[in-house]
């Protein structure tokens, strides 16, 4: 289960960055990102296909990846995990850059809906689906934009609201050459631990 809206930042027992943070080094933490998809794609296929055989699944996940303006962008993200690309073999989008059918697919995956949820501010729901997309395909962006997907993915799905000013801030901090750990103290306040 995702975090909602106005849940505390926990500390990852394998990492120790905020849970989802440690993503992609800290296996736990990939896990837990690759859950926020899955779980998109279980509720869509039960929910429009009931049961399903897995010989079905790129079926239905190339009908999701030919509409993807149509589908929640976890139901997008996870269709193409389960299709293989005709050109680099890797799954669909998550091949190397320069592989022209994984390029264009990994562009096309941000056309998918995204839905904010009740409480939070507009474009919530597109910062958390951003970051999940860098963190699961981090050979698509430098070094420094992943650090900063990274830090701001916990407080994201906690419901957090960037203001220009916080991502500048923060943006700043990584030109500097700040580490994780050290982003990751601009959101003690939403810790577990700050209510104690
Ligand atoms: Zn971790
Ligand atoms: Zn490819």
């Amino acid at each position: 289960m995702r975090p909602a809206v106005g849940d505390r930042l926990r500390r990852c027992s394998a990492c120790d960055c905020w849970e989802y943070g440690g993503a992609p080094d800290c296996a736990r933490c990939r896990v837990l990102v690759d859950e926020i998809v899955d779980d998109g794609w279980r509720e869509f296929v039960s929910r429009e296909f009931g049961m399903i055989t897995l010989k079905e699944e790129p079926g239905i996940a190339a009908m999701v990846v030919d509409e993807p303006d149509r589908h929640d962008w976890r139901v997008v993200d996870a269709a193409m995990d389960r299709l293989v690309c005709a050109d680099c073999g890797s799954s669909l989008g998550g091949g190397p850059v320069g592989c022209p059918t994984c390029d264009r697919s990994h562009g096309f995956r941000y056309s998918a809906v995204e839905t904010d949820r009740p409480g939070v501010h507009w474009g919530n729901e597109h910062a958390i689906r951003v970051s999940v997309s860098i963190v699961r395909n981090p050979h698509r962006t430098s070094a420094a934009d992943l650090l900063g997907r990274r830090a701001a993915l916990a407080p994201a799905l906690a419901g957090h609201h960037f203001t220009t000013e916080a991502a500048q801030r923060m943006g700043a901090l990584i030109k500097k050459g700040a580490t994780y750990a050290e982003l990751a103290r601009l959101f003690d306040f939403l810790a577990d631990t700050a209510d104690l």
